[in-house]
């Protein structure tokens, strides 16, 4: 007897690190399942047949945009575009797709910023699925953000100290901590969240989140959309899969075998996030004086010329830190040497830290990473912001020190422990996270 083909997903990924991470892991984890996976990715991110995706095909979408129009657009205002350009091919795509497999190509997952894929797949009554790569309180900031008229979230955010004050319905978020973006002007991102709520008539959505992390935004989110909503995550944990856009320097593993346990605090600011170089002077003078060693991820581009840090500062840091451009941050943060993480609060690298029982020191940049901090801080208690425009090298070494050191540390350290044994439950078999990636499934296969 001729054997059944398995359904097939076409995912269409955000073309960015962070996106691509969480969708790579969801491909794994389907694929786990038994589904066949396509991706269908833009011309700015290549897969490449690896260990972790062997079975994994791929499409691309041409839209005809450069490297030079993402510089010169900066990247909210190109995923505005990128939504208008790309629509047509991926039309293309997904009607050769149906062509060579017909029936099997069950559903598109497409990332809720990349919008453009939705209205593809209703061309083709396919249905299709939004997948959030960020948490549901951001997700619920950015569908509140996008509605279209009668808005009181927005004008706050345009008054000097109003931004300050707390939001009565989204308590602790402040003004100031909705997701606005550093690389665009509000009215921009404005326009992104309304296009993304505008378009959406997805049947579900899923979401790399964990209902002990958001029960209550989860269930806003639910009234909010009227659609069922998956919390699935963290995904890493359902399926590891190593998805890097850089090569990881191993060094700094070596260099952790030989720290004492929780030793070190580990500094990265993911894969966009950029810091000025007086912060970093700042920063780097701050790590010194806190006398702990730690471990920095440099990633290029990152800061402006980063060997320009004075000599007396050089030998500090090479005293006390190892520095590498981009480190295999989930076996880091799993290390045993590794006591803190200084992280720009992106949601995937916050999640990792959780799932490891890793407190925060938390300097958003942009975007999510202002709700993800106010939550570590205030909802989980795992995390210290540090705030203001400018770094100040006193803070960060009081920061370093309370996080690495004090009773108020021990007690961060304490509820990130309590917060992983929940997270690790409900991707357990029987845990929320579990089931819901399980009904999942089943939805698939009852397309
Ligand atoms: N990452 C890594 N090595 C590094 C820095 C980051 O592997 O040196 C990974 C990290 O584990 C995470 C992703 O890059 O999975 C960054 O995603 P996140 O959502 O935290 O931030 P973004 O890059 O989207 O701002």
């Amino acid at each position: 007897m001729e054997e059944k083909a398995a359904k097939r997903v076409v995912l269409v990924p955000v073309p960015a690190q962070g996106h691509l991470t969480a969708m790579m892991q969801l491909g794994k984890a389907l694929y786990l399942k038994g589904f066949s996976i396509t991706v269908a990715q833009t011309e700015f991110n290549h897969l490449s047949p690896s260990d972790d995706f062997p079975d994994f095909s791929a499409v691309t979408i041409l839209g005809g945009l450069s490297e030079t129009e993402f510089k010169n657009l900066g990247p909210v205002e190109f995923l505005i575009k990128l939504n208008v350009v790309c629509e047509e091919s991926f039309k293309g795509c997904l009607g050769q797709l149906l062509q060579q497999h017909g029936n099997d190509v069950a559903c598109v997952i497409y990332d809720e910023i990349m919008y453009f894929a939705e209205a593809a797949a209703m061309d083709f009554n396919l249905p299709s699925v939004i997948f959030s790569t960020m948490s549901a309180t951001s997700f619920l900031c950015r569908s509140l953000m996008g509605r279209l008229n009668d808005n009181p979230l927005l004008d706050p955010l345009e008054e000097p100290g109003e931004e300050d004050k707390l939001i009565p319905e989204l308590y602790p978020l402040r003004y100031k901590d909705l997701p606005t973006s550093a690389f665009a002007p509000l009215e921009s991102s404005l326009k992104l969240y309304m296009k993304a709520r505008d378009k959406r008539s997805a049947s579900l959505v899923i979401i790399n989140t964990s209902s002990c992390l958001e029960s209550s935004s989860l269930e806003w989110m639910r009234q909010d959309l009227q659609a069922p909503i998956y919390p699935i995550g963290p995904l890493h944990m359902a399926a590891s899969a190593s998805f890097s856009l850089l090569e990881e320097g191993r060094s700094c593993i070596e260099w952790l075998n030989k720290q004492a346990e929780s030793s070190v605090i580990y500094i990265s600011l993911g894969s966009l996030a950029w810091m000025e170089h007086k912060d970093m002077v700042e920063m780097a003078w701050g790590l010194a004086n806190s006398k702990q060693p730690f471990l920095w991820v440099i990633r290029p581009g990152s800061v402006p010329n980063p060997e320009s840090l004075s000599e007396e500062l050089n030998g500090i840091v090479s005293e006390r830190g190892h520095i590498v451009k981009w480190a295999p941050q989930k076996e880091v943060l799993s290390h045993s040497a590794v006591g803190g993480f200084w992280s720009h609060c992106g949601w995937n690298s916050t999640v990792e830290s959780i799932s490891e029982g890793v407190p925060m020191i938390c300097r958003p940049f942009s975007g999510d990473q202002k709700v993800t901090a106010r939550y570590l801080e205030r909802v989980w208690r795992i995390g210290i912001q540090l705030e203001g425009e400018e770094l100040k090298r006193g803070d960060v070494e009081r920061a370093v020190r309370m996080l690495m050191a004090d009773e108020e540390g021990v007690m961060m350290k304490k509820r990130a422990l309590c917060l992983k044994e929940k997270i690790e439950a409900s991707a357990r078999s029987g845990g929320s996270s579990h089931n819901s990636l399980n009904e999942f499934a089943d939805f698939i296969n009852a397309l």
